[in-house]
């Protein structure tokens, strides 16, 4: 349901108390305005800590630096009259005993009258005595279809020819503030950028807003699934789901895919492939760190996990990354914290299965033993991959692809049939990995580097695969299982 929907409907069944979460202070009382001008006709009072009451002649500066005092004008206030008496900050105070008191009193008094408070906060807190009469609803932020009003509406002001098209601009200022957009715009009429910059500079101040959050940060990706050697089905799944995301998809019916979950061996490209699944659906990656939401004080854990999905869901159409899941929710971790990485793992699978927003989840895991089983489960990521180490014609295609980036003009010149016949057993950044050893050694010799240079590195390398043997074995045994599809 729309925000206004739902408001007007609490208004209308009489909610005396409504907690609205908001990091847009302004933007909500226009749209509390706007209802109240359309529907209800109520008077609104604005009230704050400073300034006490405004808006209205009667009880202009009243209050001030009173939080009781504030109530005392909503109980003496006459009930016959719709009024709507928005309190700002008002969770700071809720949690003391007398105003709870008080807020008690006054529901007893004016639950069936046409008064409503309207507390405003950017923080959750609800003292569990008051539960029972408080709605908590959120202000979302900005929408493509409002944005895009906006942004016109800023475009007109400024009769600006802009070279770009609005649309594309509203889903990169997904995920901010009206006030971050419309600053931000201005600077950008300013500044008279090109639309690559343009789109730089937004997904810039993105990345500063994500940061914020501690546990998620904003990924810059310049890999395409073409510099991803082997893996064919998994390449071939995302290809098919190139357009999963567009309106058309949307308006043909189809659900967004979920997520999927990315299994293997060390350096067979699952990082990777998060990266290039970012590029090829042109959506922007959030990278999670699992590790930081565990740790800190007691349920902070679970208010983090919160975080992330209200933050990732604000950005959607995105991918949200989390890199070697099976290390935060390993089962090892179970037994000494008292429940909470059950509960918040419960919580993300929970969303998994349920989410409808546009986040795609790219979950990567090195080992299998440590993974709960109900994150295996049918019905949690649409697909769960298993990435084996490459074969010979994959090694072929990795050497081939990593050796065109150094040399773009004489990569035919190496023997790429022989190093890949002689790397079996090495993983796709071991064979980066050699090239980049092999370039070292000629550079400090003060030439190119050769077929021969390469070889020489293989011959003296021991792949992970000698020494993690136990691992390997074990993932490759639960390949065949038949639980999992094989990425290529
Ligand atoms: P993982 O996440 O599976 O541990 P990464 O994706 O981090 O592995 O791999 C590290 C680097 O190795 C990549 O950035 C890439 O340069 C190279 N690499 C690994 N697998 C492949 C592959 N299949 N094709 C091309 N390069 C690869």
């Amino acid at each position: 349901m729309y925000f206004e929907d739902q408001l007007k409907l609490l208004l209308s069944s009489r909610h005396f108390l409504i907690y609205i979460f908001t990091r847009e202070e302004e933007r909500l009382e226009n749209t509390i305005n706007k209802i109240s001008k359309n529907v209800y006709l109520s008077n609104i009072y604005c009230w704050d800590f400073i300034d006490g009451f405004q808006n209205n002649p009667n009880y202009i500066n009243r209050a001030k630096k009173n939080p009781l005092s504030a109530l005392d004008i909503v109980e003496n206030s006459d009930s016959s009259i719709p009024s709507i008496f928005i309190l700002k900050d008002f969770h700071v105070f809720i949690n003391d005993i007398g105003v709870v008191r008080k807020i008690k009193n006054l529901f007893r008094k004016l639950k069936n009258s046409n008064i409503h408070i309207i507390v405003t906060s950017s923080e959750v807190q609800v003292p569990q005595l008051l539960k029972d009469i408080v709605t908590v609803i959120e202000f979302p932020l900005p929408s493509e279809e409002e944005i895009i009003i906006e942004l016109n509406r800023l475009f007109d002001l400024v009769q600006i020819i802009n070279h770009m098209k609005i649309e594309d601009l509203a889903i990169a200022y997904k995920g901010m503030s009206m006030d971050l957009i419309r600053r931000s715009v201005t600077k950008l009429i300013v500044a008279r950028k090109s639309s690559k910059e343009i789109f730089e500079i937004i997904s810039r101040e993105k990345q500063q807003l994500i940061r914020q959050t501690d546990v998620l940060d904003f990924y810059p990706v310049n890999n395409s699934l073409n510099d991803i050697g082997g893996l064919f089905y998994l390449k071939q799944w995302l290809k098919k789901r190139s357009n999963a995301f567009s309106k058309q998809a949307r308006d043909y019916g189809l659900p967004a895919p979920k997520g999927i979950l990315l299994v293997g061996i060390q350096g067979t490209g699952k990082s990777l492939s998060a990266k290039a699944i970012s590029n090829q659906w042109n959506i922007p990656l959030l990278k999670l760190d699992v590790g930081k939401i565990f740790g800190g004080i007691v349920g902070e854990s679970e208010s983090k996990m919160r975080q992330v999905i209200k933050m990732s869901e604000e950005f959607a159409p995105c991918v949200l990354w989390i890199d070697e899941i099976d290390k935060a929710f390993s089962r090892t971790n179970y037994s000494t914290d008292s429940g909470t990485t059950s509960r918040v793992l419960s919580s993300f699978l929970t969303w998994l299965s349920e989410k409808t927003k546009q986040v795609f989840i790219v979950a990567t895991a090195n080992h299998i033993l440590n993974l709960p089983s109900e994150m295996l489960r049918k019905g949690r990521f649409d697909e769960i991959f298993f990435l084996d180490l490459p074969n010979c014609k994959e090694r072929y295609k990795i050497f081939q692809i990593h050796l065109m980036k150094i040399r773009p003009l004489t990569w035919e010149n190496y023997d790429i049939q022989y190093l890949s016949e002689s790397t079996s057993n090495f993983s796709g950044a071991e064979i980066k990995q050699s090239i980049i050893e092999a370039m070292h050694n000629a550079f400090y010799e003060k030439r190119d580097f050769y077929t021969q240079d390469i070889v020489n590195v293989i011959n003296e390398f021991i792949p992970l695969s000698f020494t993690d043997h136990t691992n390997i074995s074990s993932l490759q045994e639960w390949a065949k299982s038949g639980k999992v599809r094989l990425a290529s």
